[in-house]
């Protein structure tokens, strides 16, 4: 469910609620008002039944008629026979007013329902028509920060072939490569969760070992270079998913696990095949994540921030938000476990 649709139903709950308060409040209110009328009105008319016996004496006859239907007398004194028939009318008329006002309230329910949810609608439209545009923005900005991008990259890599230069020069050229490339990567990123987030997604049947086996073949030489090792079983499974949206997906996954473990470490990769659903784990035995940061790591921008992971792992905190989005347009889960300095496991749930 879109975070959208999540806030309008609990926005109209909400305005439900206080309508239904005010709503109950009155019908008390009400209710304890119309019964005491009642109550009065009913007493001055036993009273005056009481203090006029001829009248009396006509009303105890017909209550006994329409009570007994005609067969045979109450043996009752006349005014517990009134007593009891207004104790009766008394009782009858107090449910009709409850009965009355719980059908108004019934009807205040459906209508308010209908009228809260049109209401969170419209308060919800200019923040909903906001945040599209933010994002239709940065997706727009990244499309065009990407070409110049590009041609600065190419430049600088030719500039670096020139046997002219001396090391000075050299070195300041690199940097500026590898401060270029970052910025092709966020910009990676960022066009990854806005397309992403605009659901612009295509399904179909797809092996999950394929798009696994080629993802770890392209992070080889990454691996590599920190001597990490992988392991990873394969394991045919056919999945109806975008392929590459899960490439990005497992991409993050990977990359993330050899970015955070220790020289020489080792990451497995798992594929868990179940009855409706496939689960795929990524296991490393790196730094880990402390308890505290665990509920934030799958926010925008939130990166860890200790000495041992931002001056040393580069990124933008951006790859395991996009993860999620991937995981739940497929309509599955993304959870993580881990402990410092032991490692961590990525779990991916996905439907087949
Ligand atoms: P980035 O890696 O670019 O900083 P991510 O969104 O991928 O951004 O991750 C967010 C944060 O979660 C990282 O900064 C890191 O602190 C933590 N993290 C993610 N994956 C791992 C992992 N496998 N081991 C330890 N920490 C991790």
């Amino acid at each position: 469910m879109n975070v959208f649709a999540f806030t309008r139903i609990k926005l109209t709950i909400w305005y439900v609620t206080a309508i239904m308060a005010v709503s109950i409040m009155f019908s008390l209110v009400i209710y304890t008002g119309i019964s005491r009328n009642i109550e009065d009105v009913f007493y001055r008319a036993e009273m005056r039944l009481r203090n006029s016996p001829n009248l009396g004496q006509q009303v105890v006859k017909q209550i006994i008629e329409q009570k007994t239907n005609g067969e045979g007398l109450v043996p009752m004194d006349n005014g517990d026979i009134l007593d009891q028939f207004f104790i009766e009318e008394l009782r009858l008329s107090k449910q009709k007013v409850f009965n009355n006002l719980l059908h108004a309230n019934i009807l205040i329910l459906l209508l308010s329902s209908i009228a809260s949810y049109v209401l969170a609608s419209k308060t919800l439209e200019p923040i909903e028509k906001t945040l599209l545009e933010q994002k239709r923005f940065i997706a727009d900005a990244s499309h065009e920060l990407r070409s110049p991008l590009t041609s600065l990259k190419t430049t600088i890599e030719v500039s670096l072939r020139d046997k002219a230069l001396n090391s000075q020069s050299k070195k300041i050229l690199s940097d500026n490569l590898e401060d270029v490339d970052a910025l092709d990567k966020l910009i990676t990123s960022l066009l990854q969760l806005a397309s992403q987030e605009n659901k612009t997604i295509v399904k179909q049947l797809i092996d999950i070992n394929e798009v696994i086996s080629r993802v770890i073949k392209t992070m080889k030489p990454l691996a590599d270079k920190k001597g990490v090792k992988f392991t990873y079983k394969s394991k045919h499974q056919q999945i109806l998913a975008s392929e590459t949206s899960l490439i990005q997906l497992m991409t993050i996954l990977i990359d993330n696990a050899i970015k955070y473990s220790n020289f020489g470490g080792k990451v497995t990769v798992q594929v868990l095949p179940q009855k409706r659903y496939i689960v795929i784990r990524v296991v490393d035995k790196g730094i880990g994540i402390h308890g505290k940061y665990l509920p934030h790591i799958f926010d925008r921008f939130y990166r860890v921030d200790t000495n041992r992971t931002v001056s040393t792992r580069p990124g933008f905190g951006l790859g395991l938000s996009v993860a999620k989005q991937i995981v739940e347009n497929h309509h599955g889960t993304l959870l993580v476990e881990s402990e410092i300095c032991k490692g961590s496991v990525f779990t991916v749930k996905l439907p087949v």
